[in-house]
């Protein structure tokens, strides 16, 4: 795809590189399902037993965290996606904006200092309500819940994964996860995310500060923005900001991937690219040699 070579060039030019990694970026159940179904079939049934009935929602995130926090294991198309990214931004002065609340940036190899994710981390935990500014390690608060999970797992057999023994799968782990409470309040503990009641921001705020220092710094630089799958659920974290930073940067060109919402505004079209494409797999696709436009 001659994009490739666009963007590659566009990055190589520039003094600096922002990029924001939107929604398409974030695992649904569907993925992570279909992703661990060979390598772990008994939590797959699990997480799509939860995922796909309401009265099981809840123990839903606590899965989610489980995956991330303790089989790491990433999805091929994740992998490659992330690792053409690094390579792409290797050497340059980048920072990334991610909507995504998984470990993966860190796990793939970017300079943790150089990005930020709003949204959150299911890698740390928060009192639901908010009563205090801690945050707690969720791999140690979880440790339990995880061991008692991994334990109930291996004693399930593929063969036997009827509707009773999920169940009692997932009563196992409500049990587990009514332990998970607030030191200070006795509230329960939740995920450091957005989804929590009262997120508490002090998760990320620090590195949103060096963000916006390092954004300040880039005014009448040479910059090079690239925008991948950030659609409209939460665009004033990506999609306006970044306009209005292309639009006052006359320096400044950007780069929008998103398999719907591609299309640019006039003021900076000039200055600017949509491109029709998921990112994931965009960047999944993006090899060594491609044509040069
Ligand atoms: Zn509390």
């Amino acid at each position: 795809m001659q994009y490739y070579g666009k963007i590659k060039n566009a990055v190589q030019e520039a003094n600096r590189v922002l990029v924001g990694l939107g929604e398409e970026w974030v695992l649904t159940d569907e993925v992570i399902c279909k992703a661990m179904e060979n390598s772990h079939p008994v939590f797959a049934a699990l997480l799509k037993f939860a995922a796909t009935q309401e009265q099981y929602r809840d123990i839903v995130p606590y899965l989610e965290a489980f995956y991330y926090n303790q089989i790491t294991e990433i999805p091929d198309m994740w992998k490659n996606a992330y690792a053409h990214l690094r390579k792409l931004l290797e050497g340059k002065d980048y920072y990334i904006v991610s909507l995504t609340i998984d470990p993966y940036l860190a796990q793939m190899g970017f300079d943790m200092d150089r990005c930020v994710n709003p949204c959150g981390s299911v890698q740390r935990m928060q009192c639901r309500n908010g009563c205090t500014e801690e945050l707690y390690i969720a791999k140690s608060i979880m440790q339990a819940f995880s061991e008692k999970l991994q334990q109930r797992m291996q004693d399930v057999s593929e063969t036997e994964l009827q509707e009773c023994v999920l169940t009692d799968l997932v009563n196992d782990c409500r049990e587990e996860i009514a332990k998970l409470i607030c030191p200070k309040c006795g509230a329960p503990l939740f995920f450091n995310t957005l989804e929590a009641t009262r997120y508490r921001e002090e998760g990320y705020l620090g590195n949103w500060q060096m963000y916006m220092k390092w954004l300040q710094g880039s005014v009448n630089k040479k910059l090079c923005v690239i925008e991948a799958g950030a659609g409209m659920s939460l665009p004033s974290v990506i999609r306006w900001p970044f306009e209005k930073t292309v639009y006052y940067n006359q320096k400044a060109s950007l780069y929008r991937i998103h398999h719907t919402f591609h299309q640019i505004n006039h003021e900076i079209a000039e200055r600017s690219c949509g491109i029709e494409a998921s990112a994931v797999s965009f960047f999944k696709d993006m090899e060594e040699g491609e044509a040069v436009l």
